[in-house]
């Protein structure tokens, strides 16, 4: 009867649906730690974190009895005109926890809306500072922000954007950082890349509002991992030439990459950084983009001088929301979990070079404790795999088999499980994935 009315009822994200009703859904029932649970009891581990969300496991007693504890005294308070305790809370967090520098929070509830909160807030910075004329935002191809219009337009995946181009405002695309196809040395790709901004930093000097990136990895885009310093050499143009920096780190963020902001790792302080999935552990949409004093300080003036940041989501500040947050981070301090991470992530990178060894794995990308497995046709000359034979979908559809949910990213197999994922269900993890792409590809 559920898969019935599953499809009869339901249309699934970027899913097409044709395809969808001809298969067997699965349909989750429970979670337990790194395991999701289906309604016929099969027990399957969460390779992706419920779509990069999930940090300290699921069903966490913890963040159970934090949700219970809010929702008995209140679900939903606005921050519109008035406020609310957890809001508070974990404003004052997260000022603490980012890199310093970045003192406000302004609430959303999804990765797309803190990106488009940022780069309204760019926008409309520059007009308080006299410089209307920056309204270019400089992005990345393959980049990822979110499937909003505004986060579409600084977006670089032509298989998700180009349907929705005419509606899409213009900025400047730069070359994608990726090393596997380029065939050049880390060094080399990152140079061209600098190279590419710097020129559009020449071309339209004074009108650039701002370079909005994915630190050290682009996600959506196929797990590409930047060269080293790349970032920081960014963050050093950005300077240079008075723009603003967004960092995107919706999927980056919370310990994905072994520390708690991407940003941490080559010391960069952004003007605006977005943060959304891992924020509330993964148990409920929740959002933030962080600013500067600077950038706050440009939008106070009288109420007849029109300097407010008039934005605002119905659910912006969701106590119950903010609360499961505050426990999240809670977790991370009380275990000292980023120094416990350091381990798994080492046995993560050991194990994933084994992949080499099957003879269609062309590259292996890892960031922290998220990672994508590449397969090509010939890894000599790096073909790809023709869409036609879904290659990556084949491959996880063996994993689900096996007991291991992951999903591709066409012919990339993304593997992020859940932070708190113990070596030995990780090693469960990696096997199954193992003899999936040897039985699919063999
Ligand atoms: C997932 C993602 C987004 C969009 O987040 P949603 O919550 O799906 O809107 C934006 N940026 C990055 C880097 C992401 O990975």
């Amino acid at each position: 009867m559920l898969t019935a009315w599953d499809k009869r009822y339901l249309w699934h994200p970027f899913t097409q649906m044709r395809d969808w009703i001809e298969e067997e859904p699965v349909i989750i029932e429970r979670g337990e730690g790194s395991y999701l649970i289906d309604i016929e009891g099969h027990r399957y581990i969460d390779g992706t974190a419920s779509m990069w969300t999930n940090v300290h496991g699921h069903n966490r007693a913890e963040l159970n009895a934090a949700l219970k504890t809010q929702v008995d005294k209140i679900a939903h308070a606005t921050l519109l005109g008035y406020s609310n305790i957890p809001a508070i809370y974990l404003a004052k967090k997260l000022v603490e926890l980012t890199p310093a520098g970045l003192n406000k929070v302004f609430y959303s509830d999804n990765g797309s809306t803190a990106v488009e909160v940022a780069l309204k807030m760019a926008y409309q910075y520059w007009q308080h500072k006299g410089q209307p004329q920056r309204k270019l935002f400089i992005h990345f191809d393959k980049a990822y922000h979110g499937d909003t219009v505004g986060a579409m337009s600084v977006g670089g995946i032509d298989s998700f954007h180009t349907t929705f181009d005419s509606l899409l405002f213009k900025g400047i695309r730069v070359s994608a950082p990726e090393i596997y196809r380029s065939l050049d040395a880390p060094e080399t790709v990152k140079a061209r890349c600098l190279k590419d901004i710097k020129r559009a930093l020449v071309q339209h000097t004074q009108q650039i509002a701002g370079i909005i990136l994915e630190p050290l990895i682009q996600g959506a885009g196929g797990m590409l991992v930047a060269p080293k310093g790349l970032l920081k050499d960014i963050a050093t143009l950005a300077k240079r030439s008075e723009t603003l920096l967004i960092v995107d780190e919706v999927m980056t963020g919370f310990g994905r990459t072994g520390k708690m902001w991407a940003c941490e790792h080559e010391n960069v302080t952004p003007d605006l950084l977005c943060t959304a999935k891992g924020l509330a552990g993964g148990y409920l949409p929740l959002a933030a983009t962080l600013s500067t004093d600077k950038i706050y300080n440009a939008f106070l003036g009288e109420y007849r001088d029109r300097k407010t940041f008039f934005h605002g989501h119905t659910f912006t500040g969701n106590p119950l929301a903010c609360a499961v947050a505050l426990e999240n981070i809670a977790i991370f301090e009380r275990e000292n979990l980023l120094t416990q991470l350091q381990t798994t992530i080492s046995h993560f990178k050991t194990r994933l070079q084994e992949f080499y060894a099957l003879p269609h794995v062309g590259d292996v990308r890892v960031c922290g404790l998220a990672a994508g497995v590449e397969l090509v046709k010939n890894p000599e000359n790096q073909t790809p795999y023709p869409l036609a034979e879904k290659v990556g979908t084949r491959v996880c559809k063996e994993a689900l088999i096996r007991g291991a949910m992951l999903r591709p990213l066409v012919n990339t197999v993304v593997v992020m499980p859940p932070l708190q994922i113990s070596i030995s269900e990780l090693d469960t993890l990696l096997d199954i994935l193992y003899g999936s792409i040897a039985m699919v590809t063999g």
